[in-house]
C-alpha cells in the first residue's frame, strides 16, 4: 500500500506571495484555503518507507505538518531553488540524528546542486538517478523535460513491479516534445503542475504548463486520473472551474492510496 500526500503544491514564491494583496493571497493569509508552500509530495510505502520528491525552503514546515523528524529518501527533479532549499535544514538534520541521507537525482541535478552547495555530501548520500531505480516493489525512472524558459527538469515515473500501476510525477514543464510526452500516456495518474488557469504571457517567457493547456493535454495521454499542483495565487480554490471528470486541483495535504 502506498500513500501520496501533497505538502506542497505551490509555485516557486508560494501562495500568498509576500507583496501581493490579491484576493487569493489576501484568503491565504486570512483563512487559509488557497495557501500553498513550494511543490513537493509524501510517498509513504509499507516497502520502501518515507519518501519525499523535491525538498523546497517549506521542507520544515511540510514535515512539522506530516509529524516527521526526516525522511529515508528524497528525489529531486531539477536544481530551481524552490526545489531544493530545504536541503540545508534536511542535512542538518541528518547530522544531529546522525543518518546519512539519500537522496537520488538525475547526475546534472547532482551537479548542479554541489556546485553551490559542497558541503551538503556530508551529511547526504546522492545518487545518480539516470537509470531506473527500485523502491520497494515501485520502478522509478526519470527522464528529463523542457521548462521552458527556465531550462531544463526532470519528470518521474514510477510502475509497480505487481500491480502494474503507473504513475508520473511532472511539476515543471511546458512545450514537451513528441518523445519526452511518450512516458505519460495512459496512466493510472498523473500529478502535472500548471502555474496559472490560463497564462497571458508570451510563451517563449514561460516556464510552466497552464491549466487550459493541462484539459487539452490529458485528452490525448489519457490519465485515468490528474491531480495538477505547482499552483501559483491565479487559482483560486474557492472557484468552480468546471474542470472534467478525473482532474483535480491539489490542496495542502490533500492523500491519495494508490
Ligand atoms: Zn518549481
Ligand atoms: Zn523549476
Amino acid at each position: 500500500m502506498t500513500r501520496l500526500t501533497f505538502r506542497g503544491t505551490g509555485d516557486s514564491m508560494s501562495v500568498p506571495r509576500i507583496y501581493c494583496d490579491c484576493g487569493v493571497c489576501t484568503e491565504a493569509r486570512d483563512t487559509g484555503v488557497n495557501r500553498r508552500l513550494r511543490s513537493s509530495v509524501q510517498i509513504e510505502d509499507q516497502d520502501a518507507g518515507m519518501i519525499w520528491i523535491d525538498c523546497g525552503t517549506d521542507f520544515a514546515k511540510q514535515l512539522e505538518a506530516a509529524s516527521l523528524r526526516t525522511v529515508d529518501t528524497l528525489l529531486i527533479t531539477h536544481a530551481h531553488f524552490d526545489h531544493i532549499g530545504g536541503l540545508v535544514e534536511w542535512a542538518d538534520a541528518c547530522r544531529w540524528l546522525n543518518t546519512k541521507g539519500q537522496a537520488f537525482a538525475p547526475s546534472e541535478v547532482i551537479q548542479a546542486i554541489l556546485d553551490r552547495f559542497p558541503w551538503l555530501s556530508h551529511h547526504i548520500h546522492f545518487q545518480s538517478f539516470d537509470q531506473p531505480i527500485t523502491l520497494g516493489k515501485w520502478l522509478a525512472s526519470s527522464w528529463r523535460v523542457n521548462h521552458g524558459k527556465n531550462g531544463y527538469a526532470y519528470a518521474f515515473r514510477f510502475e509497480h513491479i505487481e500491480t502494474g500501476y503507473k504513475w508520473v510525477y511532472c511539476s515543471d514543464s511546458i512545450n514537451l516534445t513528441e518523445q519526452q510526452q511518450q512516458p505519460l500516456a495512459n496512466l493510472d495518474l498523473l500529478v502535472l503542475g500548471t502555474s496559472f488557469y490560463h497564462e497571458p504571457f508570451p510563451y517563449e517567457t514561460r516556464s510552466v504548463y497552464d491549466v487550459l493547456e493541462a484539459i487539452e493535454l490529458v485528452k490525448k495521454w489519457g490519465p485515468k486520473q490528474t491531480i495538477l499542483t505547482h499552483m501559483s495565487h491565479d487559482i483560486d480554490l474557492r472557484k468552480d472551474y468546471k474542470l472534467p471528470e478525473q482532474l483535480a486541483f491539489a490542496y495542502t495535504g490533500m492523500s491519495v492510496s494508490i
